[in-house]
């Protein structure tokens, strides 16, 4: 079987086209600027062979697809012989608040479904909801299209731990909650560390942290999320590139009043100039705060030390909610699988809880698994790389199925 997995952005388009019998990779791509002014561009590659890119006018998410299937069915740069090679399409959506507490196969009532969800996520999910649709006009209703969404995961936390302090009635008539996002890789990674440690789903306790340019840590026990970082939306938790992650909601009346920013640009406030970006002045990038520091830079340092004390207190609170009983802390995310002196920083900070790093596994590893902590830890510490579409293509191919 044969299956697509689509990450329909704002304005990009990531693909990859599996191959189910082995869950080998045969292509995949990038559509870049989609609808914007400028250059639109389509990276495409077909696995260990050619990369080539394309730049043509791409107005529309429609447009960027029928791109796609022209290059995945190109006699010189394809990988299927026509789009009827296509089994079944699997779409990563962002939300799907307590309708969804797993992936589902799409018709039209979900498709109508997500629309009342937009006001969740309003720059991913027209996005989300516009590859669907363009995927139903061009392959049709016989090819099964299944949606895996970043929220399903978490969707087994109890009400204490997802339910805000605020008036009930909110919860009650507009859904405020937590959510948590990148669910799809916290429920890879405790598969994948569940076959590594060699137990079944339902005895691993984990705490899985999840660090890119978004960063959220999760608390999952027996195979199932008991409280994650993110939020409503993906702002609340940790520092991130451009994120502040948690603070005190009375900082955002107090800035539009000394600012005189509404509501629209307090989000932006958060969500874009925060985090990492915000408190060093510099990048979002954790190597440029990296090499910054290392140049006594004291605000990079200031953000190096603030990402890996939150994370470090995140950690602290995950093992009391776990009851002391964590079978290994993993990360994961392009700063978990290969910044070693973050990874060293947190384990330090962690030591009260017994964690010993082996350094001489550590240091220097980059985007591998591995155990990284030393045998007289009282918790495992690992790293794994994630792989949210393999994930995605694997729901794919159950539903598709009809399992
Ligand atoms: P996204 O969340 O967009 O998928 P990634 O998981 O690719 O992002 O993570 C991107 C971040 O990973 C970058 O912003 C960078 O800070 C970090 N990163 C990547 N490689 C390294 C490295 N060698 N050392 C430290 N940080 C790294």
């Amino acid at each position: 079987m044969k299956v697509l997995v689509l990450n329909s952005g704002s304005s990009s388009l990531k693909y990859r086209v599996f191959d189910m019998t082995d869950e080998s990779v045969l292509a995949s791509g990038l559509v870049e600027r989609i609808g914007l002014t400028g250059i639109q561009q389509i990276t495409h590659e077909r696995t260990g062979a050619d990369k080539v890119t394309v730049e043509k006018d791409i107005p529309n998410h429609k447009q960027a697809l029928s791109d796609v299937f022209e290059l995945l069915t190109d006699s010189e740069h394809g990988v299927l012989t026509s789009l009827s090679d296509v089994h079944a399409v699997g779409h990563r959506v962002l939300h799907g608040k307590e309708a969804f507490k797993d992936s589902v196969l799409v018709d039209r009532d979900v498709v109508s479904t997500l629309k009342d969800f937009v006001e969740m996520g309003p720059l991913h999910m027209p996005a989300n909801i516009g590859g669907i649709e363009a995927c139903l006009e061009i392959l049709g209703d016989s090819v099964p299209q299944v949606a895996v969404f970043d929220t399903a995961f978490h969707q087994t936390m109890p009400e204490y731990a997802y339910t805000y302090a605020i008036p009930y009635e909110m919860y009650e008539k507009y859904g405020v909650r937590r959510y948590g996002f990148h669910g799809t890789s916290h429920k890879y990674l405790t598969q994948r560390a569940a076959e590594i440690l060699g137990k079944s789903l339902d005895e691993i306790n984990l705490i899985t942290a999840h660090m890119g340019n978004g960063c959220s840590i999760t608390a999952v026990e027996k195979g199932k999320c008991i409280d994650t970082s993110m939020g409503l939306t993906p702002l609340e938790g940790l520092v991130m590139g451009t994120r502040s992650g948690d603070l005190d909601p009375a900082v955002l009346p107090f800035l539009g009043d000394k600012l005189g920013l509404g509501l629209a640009e307090l989000d932006e406030f958060l969500n874009k100039k925060s985090g990492l970006l915000g408190i060093s002045g510099l990048s979002n990038d954790m190597r440029d705060i990296h090499r910054a520091r290392k140049e006594g830079n004291s605000r990079a340092q200031l953000a190096f030390d603030m990402f890996v004390y939150r994370l470090a207190k995140y950690v602290g609170a995950y093992y009391v909610a776990l009851g002391g009983k964590v079978d290994a802390l993993v990360f994961a995310g392009g700063i978990g699988e290969n910044d070693d002196e973050l990874r060293a920083a947190a384990c330090e900070k962690l030591s009260g809880l017994g964690i010993v790093l082996d350094e001489s596994v550590n240091t220097g590893l980059r985007g591998k698994e591995a155990t990284i902590s030393a045998s007289e830890s009282k918790i495992r510490v690992m790293t794994l790389p994630t792989n949210e579409e393999l994930m995605i293509a694997r729901d794919t191919k159950r539903l598709a199925e009809g399992k």
